[in-house]
């Protein structure tokens, strides 16, 4: 994740493999560091990324996929449909399913009552009105978050730009600003911690040396389970509204 400065040293390329009769992208990561390969889904859920080291070929990537095919296709399974913002549906709100209702019968936008989201107006605005709100919550925690930590490093608030990124949770600029992906506020509120501290670091460090981990571990506890959650549920957040 957000590995702005290390990304230009990576190369990637790009392929579409057929398994099982469906078509998946395909990306082959070829890390330096990496020292076995590893296959995950892609961010968005819809393909699938593999890292392989330096002195690995992609034709072995491929070689590897395709051995690993029915996993593969079963996590694509498992991971499902997308979820379209809707009165009914359930999504996370900091790691937390909540019904989403549409409330006609009263105004105010859009807020949380036990439990449930509501969201005031014509349905037709409904979905365009929860991704509003879900962008500004957003905004307002990761900002808040920045503040404190950036004040541990001695550094001053940065600017802050919350995206819709496909391909990174965070980024930090060579200017120092900031980066967001506002589907973080449906992940646990620990795993949007951790990826503020991991770019609040990068205004220290712009790689990922030991002395970066080292400040990421001093501006958050929740560096290692945090990369682990996101591994494993990242592109879930993805397949929503
Ligand atoms: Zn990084």
């Amino acid at each position: 994740m957000a590995l702005v400065r290390s990304h230009n040293k990576i190369k990637e390329d790009h392929h579409l493999i057929e398994i099982e009769g469906r078509k998946i992208p395909l990306i082959v990561r070829h890390h330096p560091r990496a020292r076995r390969m590893i296959l995950r889904l892609d961010m968005v859920g819809e393909g699938a990324v593999i890292t392989i080291p330096a002195n690995s070929s992609s034709s072995a990537a491929l070689d590897f996929v395709h051995r690993k095919s029915s996993w593969l296709c079963q996590l694509l399974n498992e991971i499902g449909e997308r979820v379209a913002f809707g009165d009914g549906v359930q999504i996370p709100f900091q790691g937390v399913q909540h019904l989403v209702r549409h409330r006609d019968d009263a105004y105010g936008g859009v807020w949380i009552e036990d439990g449930e989201i509501n969201v005031a107006g014509d349905i037709e605005h409904l979905s365009r009105r929860l991704g509003d709100w879900l962008k500004k919550q957003a905004r307002i925690r990761i900002k808040s978050l920045v503040h404190q930590k950036v004040k541990k490093i001695n550094k001053t608030l940065s600017r802050i730009t919350i995206r819709d990124t496909r391909t990174r949770w965070g980024s930090c600029s060579s200017k120092g600003s900031l980066s967001f992906s506002w589907r973080l506020i449906m992940a646990p509120p620990e795993i949007l911690d951790y990826v503020v501290a991991h770019e609040v670091a990068h205004l220290v460090h712009m790689n990922h040396s030991p002395s970066f981990w080292n400040t990421v571990e001093r501006l958050t506890e929740n560096a290692k389970s945090g990369r682990a959650w996101l591994n494993d549920n990242g592109s879930i957040l993805h397949r929503i509204g």
